[in-house]
């Protein structure tokens, strides 16, 4: 059976969002790039998504569950399998324990920001490093998203999951590890949320603070062109923005993508540019930097599908 097909019938009945079939991914990526998946199921339910994802496995159908595609790249010729997005799991709630602390617990679909304003609003201290992030809380897990000194591992106390087998789980943070942009769960897990534990703070620091880093955010990076914030992993010692500059490559351009003027370690869409620009300015960079410097600079991004 062809592909398409297979993915029509695993998907019918199951899935009570919207189904986009040959869907372009540029009208869902951060950057406005990307080619068409062959499906694209905005997931409403916990119980559709186990049986959604229950129902590739069984017919070996790739894909990839996402939340807001803000580090994701899909090559120009598309993804062959289904992109499962968690965006509408996005319940955000806070609840005290006595003697024991202040959590907020979050959907995975959750936007970091919204987590940012729960966590504002009761008065929590430590999510402000997550402002201007615009992932969301499945994503930034994953990524273990940092940002000004902190990252998520910082202030996670547990994931809840699904694991290989499609069964729900909960993980403690001592059962994870926490890399440099990379958090290692257990082999194909899905996060479905996670729980923060935040200190009790001064209304009024917290919202300057989180100003700060907006005003910061805007300053610095280029907010107005269409990105994937940081394209490489910062090497020890050495913020891959200014090794970019060092190499000479602050502006170069392919096609419509340009390396951001202002912060070299953004790639911009200037309007109308494709993944494999964006992809040709990555490997630029890189055999540029092996070139001049004998480093390796490795992408922060996902970078999926087919030329
Ligand atoms: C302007 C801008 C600024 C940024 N600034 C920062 C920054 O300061 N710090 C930083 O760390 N990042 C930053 N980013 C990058 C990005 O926003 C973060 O990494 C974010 O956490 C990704 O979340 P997302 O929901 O968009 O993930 P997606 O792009 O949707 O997915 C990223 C990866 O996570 C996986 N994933 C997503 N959800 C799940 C899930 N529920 N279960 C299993 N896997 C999942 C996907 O499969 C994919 O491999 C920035 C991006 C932009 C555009």
């Amino acid at each position: 059976m062809a592909v398409k097909e297979e993915i029509r019938e695993a998907l019918a009945g199951i899935v009570e969002g919207k189904i986009f079939y040959d869907e372009p991914m540029s009208r869902h990526t951060s950057t406005g790039v990307g080619g068409c998946a062959d499906a694209l199921v905005l997931i409403n339910g916990e119980n559709e998504l186990a049986g959604v994802i229950r129902s590739l496995r069984q017919r070996s159908i790739e894909f990839l569950v996402a939340g807001n595609l803000t580090n994701v790249i899909v090559r120009d010729g598309g993804y062959r399998g289904v992109i499962v997005l968690m965006r509408n799991l996005n319940n955000v709630s806070y609840r005290c324990v006595p003697e024991n602390g202040h959590y907020i617990n979050a959907q995975a679909g959750a936007s970091l920001a919204s987590v940012v304003n729960r966590a504002a609003a009761a008065e929590l201290a430590g999510m402000e490093f997550c402002a201007g992030i615009p992932g969301s809380v499945g994503g930034a897990v994953w990524m273990n998203a940092g940002a000004y000194g902190s990252e998520i591992k910082d202030v996670i106390t547990a994931v809840s999951l699904l694991d290989a087998a499609g069964n729900k789980k909960n993980l403690a943070t001592a059962e994870i590890t926490f890399n440099y942009r990379r958090t290692v769960l257990p082999g194909q897990s899905i996060i479905t949320g996670a729980e923060f534990k935040l200190a009790k703070g001064k209304a009024a620091e917290i919202k300057e603070k989180v100003a700060d880093i907006l005003r910061k955010r805007r300053e610095k990076h280029p907010l107005d062109y269409p990105n994937a914030g940081s394209v490489f992993k910062n090497l020890p010692g050495m913020p891959a923005g200014r090794l970019i500059e060092e190499i000479g490559l602050k502006g170069a351009r392919r096609g419509n993508a340009e390396i951001s003027t202002k912060h070299a370690n953004f790639i911009c869409n200037t309007g109308g540019a494709t993944a494999a620009d964006v992809l040709e300015l990555i490997e630029l960079v890189q055999k540029t930097a092996r070139r001049q410097k004998g480093v390796e600079l490795t992408p922060e991004l996902v970078i999926i599908g087919e030329d």
